[in-house]
């Protein structure tokens, strides 16, 4: 009795500091430097220490957590970083995953949480509409972007090779009939990983040249065959532009091949009344990879695959074992590569719950809002915008290569906000990618006048 009382409080001292010490971190990340300095990097070196040798305090391991860790982490939930493509984190997924650790269950099997498997249920249809997905379309939750890329390559490469006649499940891929997969030249790099880990090589891809915008020219398609696997994107990772799916998916439905949708953000510009013609034709695909830590929100790790037929996804997705008993009902693991895993359902209900179907249209168009806003004022300083801004990615490139890289530097040095660099088309650019719920248009106003100070000056001492 005593060890369970002492084990209980324990716990509940331990859930205390950390509420304190991660309100105070919340607060105060609104108004910090968003990078970490330097000094606060250097910090990290007080971790090293040889593995120790006994015990430590739970709420000293927590207060020390936090006087090293906080001050190094990322303010990405800040409002003003604009890197990567990298959301906030929505107030109810934040809560929803405290109280899913302290649950910590395993929504492998739904007997080992009812809980967690039976929000899985609900979201299938919230994910199927907000996405604007065929209704029935089976999901999967898993980390990220590319781990739903590679469970939809899977699920493809057990379809089309089915309709082959070979069972790639008891045979393998050795001797199996060929698959072609076709692919944009804009390709995202995680899609090529993907497609290497489902044992499609590199030197197998028919890749098809884009247009200025990153978009694959449907015109240009090789012929396609049931055997055929065909990749495109929904919001280009730089540009944000979409692939022609209308065009794409009506090829491939007559030849009979697969499509598949790399919608890691773009899809969700589905969610919007404002920019759901951007999704025209993808609903016409047969599997879509998506992120939730992405533009909806939901705090890290949670990914989504989604696949037509879901007979498809079980079929790649399933193992037995005596002792793994599944019961009549959906069971969570026969829909993704793990089997163990968190219950990640759990934060994702918890921000579509919060923002429902107007909320987020809403934040879609917020993003996107803020994300002209940065265009048109960059543009309007004499910057160069590389691209049509027809989500919430802005490519600015502030004269040479050697001026952008250093505008960049300075930026992210600078502190006020966060933006990484890319090349795109030839061309060295930063990257703005708008899409926290947090960022307000303070926020933005704020960064502008950081980014054009540090441009001009830039401008100034290299040229
Ligand atoms: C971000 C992104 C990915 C990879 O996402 P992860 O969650 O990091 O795996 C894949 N494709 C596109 C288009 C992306 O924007």
């Amino acid at each position: 009795m005593s060890t369970t009382t002492s084990a209980a409080t324990s716990a509940v001292e331990a859930l205390r500091l950390a509420s304190k010490r991660a309100q105070k971190y919340a607060t105060a990340v609104r108004s910090r430097r968003v990078a970490p300095s330097g000094a606060e990097i250097q910090a990290l070196s007080r971790l090293h220490e040889s593995f120790p040798e006994g015990p430590c305090d739970p709420r000293e391991v927590i207060t020390l957590l936090d006087e090293i860790g906080s001050p190094a982490a990322v303010a990405s939930t800040g409002g003003r970083y604009f890197g990567f493509v990298i959301g906030g984190v929505l107030p109810a997924a934040a809560g929803a995953s405290w109280l899913a650790s302290v649950w910590d269950q395993n929504v492998s099997l739904r007997a080992m949480s009812p809980i967690a498997a039976e929000l899985e249920d609900v979201l299938q249809p919230w994910i199927c509409e907000a996405l604007r997905l065929p209704e029935g379309s089976e999901i999967g939750l898993v980390t990220c972007a590319t781990a739903a890329n590679f469970t939809s390559m899977i699920a493809a490469r057990h379809a089309v090779l089915a309709r082959a006649g070979w069972n790639v499940e008891e045979n393998g891929l050795f001797g199996a009939p060929p698959i072609s997969v076709v692919v944009g030249a804009e390709v995202h790099a995680s899609m090529l990983k993907a497609l290497t880990m489902a044992g499609f090589g590199k030197k197998r891809l028919q890749i098809v040249d884009a247009d200025s915008q990153g978009r694959l020219m449907a015109h240009k398609l090789p012929k396609l065959s049931p055997n055929t696997i065909v990749c495109i994107q929904a919001g280009n990772v730089n540009s944000g532009s979409f692939d022609p799916a209308t065009e794409v998916c009506a090829r491939a439905k007559d030849a009979g091949a697969w499509v598949h949708v790399d919608g890691a953000f773009g899809l969700w510009a589905a969610a919007s009344p404002k920019y759901r013609h951007l999704l025209q034709g993808f609903e016409q695909a047969d599997s879509w990879a998506t992120d939730a830590h992405k533009w909806p929100n939901v705090n890290y790790d949670c990914g989504i695959v989604a696949v037509r037929d879901a007979h498809a996804l079980r079929a790649a997705m399933t193992m037995s074992a005596a002792y793994l008993q599944a019961g009549a009902r959906r069971e969570p693991m026969y829909q993704t590569p793990d089997a163990s895993r968190r219950a990640r359902g759990v934060e994702l209900w918890a921000a579509l719950k919060s923002l429902g179907r107007s909320g987020l249209a809403e934040l879609i168009d917020r993003t996107c809002r803020h994300a002209q806003q940065f265009a048109s004022e960059l543009r309007r300083a004499g910057f160069a915008v590389l691209n049509d801004v027809v989500i919430n990615q802005v490519l600015v490139s502030f004269g040479s290569s050697e001026v952008t890289r250093e505008v960049i530097r300075r930026i992210q040095e600078e502190g006020t906000c966060w933006c990484g660099g890319t090349v795109w088309q030839g061309k060295t650019a930063m990257r703005i990618s708008v899409s926290s719920w947090a960022t307000t248009e303070a926020d933005v106003e704020q960064s502008l006048a950081a980014m054009i100070r540090i441009a001009n000056d830039c401008r100034k001492a290299i040229a």
